[in-house]
């Protein structure tokens, strides 16, 4: 009987062999790191890359055989800085907990058909909003999220009115607008925050390190936190094999983070050039973001205060790319884009091109975004991606046109993208 079985079991598996299999023949493939295109033929087995090869590959019974028609075949797209669950427009803020989840689905769908597969949320959408979308029930990127930002009181995090009781004084709830930020003061009270998060699901720590442009009460010179609370926040992190990112953008606020074991810097537009040496020493990644800073003044209610903040750092951002291509620091591809500004998510790409190739620019979107994904250590669950490469999820998206020439074919990717596959399952296909 129990051979019976066995026998059957493989007559199951060989009738099911190919099933998943999808071959795209006859592409030209941009590996994510490499600047030069190679001919060639991608077998994918299993969500997994199981061939790269010049020769043509023989597909078993059953595989999927796609004509890539000599189209471009890139490594799906990675941003670093993403906040899923902060796309609530201004004009809904007064329904912002029931709203805020919907929108997020909306999102992650809107990122996926834009060709980007994995995303690092940098803060506020709870980690089990990406376990969702691991089951399949909503489609969206693979996301590695940071769950809830760390804020001291008077930091970047801290969106009470001005009215409002501070509950780190008074023992109230310290979670703001549904969790999406924890309103953390003390070495035990980061321990904890961090901590939390971790126990949700989250891959890396956020928190907010310094002054930031869309909060009221915290001036961009301002340092936040003390250096033993970010020492705090890097050990519960390190205890758990990740790493913390901080939000900053002046020097100041930039080396005492980076001088606690912050790995990370979000923005980072106002440091100067033995900051930026000093980061480089360290091994640090600045992830920064061009887009947001030139359309976050056009958004409907941003109050004069945060007007003011938003022209002094942006007058940073010549400095900075400046600065983060004399030192060849990690940098990778990151939008920060919030309040509903999801659907500009592509101009990134021809922002960048004012001062980065279209090569460097989608090097930047796969293989160097996926190196910072994988400072998450073992917390990445999901393996390899950011190239194309055997034994690497199968994570593709196939370019009508020559992006390596002209980046800007990236910002309709209804018309020019011809597949997007996400882990072997194909998400959209024309071919
Ligand atoms: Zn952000």
């Amino acid at each position: 009987m129990k051979k019976l079985i066995q026998i059957a079991g493989l007559l199951a598996l060989a009738m099911n062999a190919g099933a998943n299999d999808v071959l795209i023949e006859n592409v030209r493939i941009f590996n994510g790191v490499d600047t030069r295109l190679t001919s060639g033929h991608v077998l994918v087995q299993d969500g997994i890359i199981a061939e790269v090869s010049s020769e043509p590959i023989e597909a078993r019974e059953n595989t999927t055989v796609l004509d890539g028609g000599n189209r471009v075949l890139s490594p799906g797209f990675i941003d670093l800085h993403v906040h899923l669950a902060a796309h609530v427009p201004g004009q809904h803020f007064d329904a912002y907990s029931t709203l805020q989840n919907v929108y997020a689905a909306k999102v992650a769908q809107h990122y996926l058909d834009s060709g980007f597969t994995s995303v690092r949320d940098a803060g506020g959408t709870h980690p089990h909003f990406g376990r969702a979308i691991d089951s399949g029930d909503i489609p969206g990127p693979r996301v590695f999220p940071s769950g809830a930002y760390i804020s001291q009181t008077a930091g970047h995090g801290d969106w009470r009115n001005s009215t409002d009781g501070n509950p780190t004084l008074t023992g109230g709830n310290p979670y703001l607008y549904d969790g999406t930020s924890v309103l953390v003061d003390g070495v035990d009270r980061h321990l904890a925050a961090a901590r939390e998060n971790l126990r949700f699901g989250a891959t890396q720590i956020k928190i907010m390190g310094g002054g930031g442009v869309m909060s009221e009460f915290d001036p961009i010179h301002s340092l936040q936190p003390s250096p033993a609370e970010i020492r705090a926040a890097v050990q519960a992190a390190g205890d758990f094999g990740t790493y913390v990112l901080a939000h900053a953008y002046t020097s100041e606020a930039v080396r005492r983070l980076v001088e606690n074991g912050v790995r990370c810097i979000e923005h980072g537009l106002l440091i100067d050039d033995a900051t930026a040496k000093f980061v480089k020493d360290n091994d640090v990644v600045i992830s920064t973001q061009l887009l947001v800073y030139r359309e976050l003044q056009n958004l409907p209610g941003v109050s004069a205060t945060n007007l003011d903040k938003l022209a002094v750092v942006l007058e940073g951002q010549e400095n900075l790319i400046r600065l983060i291509k004399k030192y060849d620091i990690t940098t990778g591809f990151s939008t920060d884009l919030i309040s509903g500004m999801y659907p500009l998510l592509t101009r990134e790409f021809t922002e960048r091109a004012e001062y980065w190739t279209p090569a460097e620019i989608l090097v930047q979107a796969t293989s160097e975004s996926a190196r910072v994904i994988r400072m998450a250590g073992k917390l990445n669950r999901h393996g390899n991606f950011g190239e194309i490469r055997e034994g690497w999820l199968a994570d593709l998206v196939l370019i009508d046109g020559e992006p390596l020439e002209d980046i800007s074919v990236l910002t309709d990717p209804d018309m020019n993208l011809a597949l997007i596959m996400k882990g072997g399952e194909i998400v959209k296909s024309r071919l």
